[in-house]
């Protein structure tokens, strides 16, 4: 049975809708054509491990370049496209294009793609995957998918049992802005994530204030023990990355790392990553 809402179900027009623009992201229209434009790109942004140094991942980040509005970020139209269900046409786009980057990258490099809860309920999205994945000839471990706990809360049991499923498939389930929801520790204890990812405001707080450390620091050593990895996301200062290197965290991603940008101007961190390491030569495709 299909468990994604239907659309229209979601779709709203409040009267005070006074800004034109979201008025007109909230036509649906726009972002249903977007695809087939090719106006939606994907941004990859750099995570490094704190014990080689090297690039082990990459996130892949959504844009829409809107050609009446200019650049649009995931901030402004994932949750639009979450409400009139297009994120799982979105989403499909996006999994495709993603394993299609992952397969031209060294086989150290992983992909993480965020997965909202709509399309964590869609019919579509382990069948996309194994597609994407068939048609790349990409190993499962090398994709990541990021979820939030807005994703457990939405259906806990469906949930939980295709998490299962798509660990069981082989790949990596990380458990995205950790401690910025209501029970993140309960969904520790009822799934198996790999990789824990700290929250970008307890980051932020790491120079500032002693709550955001003890928290970091805490949570740095809840992963420990539960085996899990730790990624801190949102690292933009020397400082920020000292303090999470010295307590154990595993991965930095931020804008000190390097900021999320289309994947040509990684080439630099993607050859330092794969120095040592043996690397296949990558097929030059056509850019999804
Ligand atoms: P997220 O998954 O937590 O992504 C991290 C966000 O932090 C990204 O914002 C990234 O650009 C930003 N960021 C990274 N490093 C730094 C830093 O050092 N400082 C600051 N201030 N910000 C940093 P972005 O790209 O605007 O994405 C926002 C959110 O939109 C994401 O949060 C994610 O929840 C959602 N999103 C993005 N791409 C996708 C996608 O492909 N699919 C879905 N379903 N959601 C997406
Ligand atoms: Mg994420
Ligand atoms: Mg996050
Ligand atoms: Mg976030």
């Amino acid at each position: 049975a299909s468990r994604s809402k239907g659309k229209g179900q979601w779709a709203m027009f409040s009267p005070e809708m006074a800004n034109k623009a979201e008025a007109r992201l909230r036509g649906e229209s726009d972002l249903r054509e977007a695809i087939a434009r090719g106006e939606l790109f994907l941004v990859y942004q750099p995570q490094l491990s704190t014990e080689t140094q090297k690039v082990v991942g990459f996130e892949a980040l959504v844009r829409w370049n809107h050609p009446k509005l200019g650049m649009i970020p995931p901030s402004e139209f994932v949750p639009i496209a979450e409400e009139n269900g297009l994120i799982v046409s979105i989403g499909e786009w996006i999994i495709r294009s993603a394993a299609a980057q992952a397969a031209r990258l060294p086989s150290s490099i992983r992909i993480a793609i965020n997965i909202s809860p709509l399309q964590m309920n869609a019919t579509s999205l382990v069948s996309t995957i194994v597609h994407a994945l068939a048609a790349n000839r990409l190993d499962p471990s090398r994709i990541e998918l990021e979820i939030t706990e807005s994703v457990l809360m939405a259906d806990t049991g469906f949930a939980l049992e295709r998490l299962h499923q798509l660990r069981d498939m082989g790949l990596r389930i990380s458990l995205d802005d950790f401690g910025t929801g209501y029970s993140s520790l309960s969904y520790l204890r009822m799934f198996p994530f790999h990789k824990i990812k700290i929250d970008q405001s307890f980051v932020r707080g790491i120079e500032t204030d002693a709550e955001s450390r003890a928290i970091t620091q805490a949570t740095l050593t809840l992963a420990k023990l539960l085996g899990l990895r730790c990624t801190a996301e949102g690292v933009e200062t020397l400082y920020q990355a000292d303090f999470l290197r010295q307590h154990g965290c595993d991965e930095l991603q931020g804008y000190l790392v390097g900021r999320p940008q289309p994947m040509d101007a990684m080439r630099h961190l993607i050859d330092a990553a794969s120095e040592d390491s043996e690397t296949q030569a990558a097929p030059q495709e056509n850019e999804y």
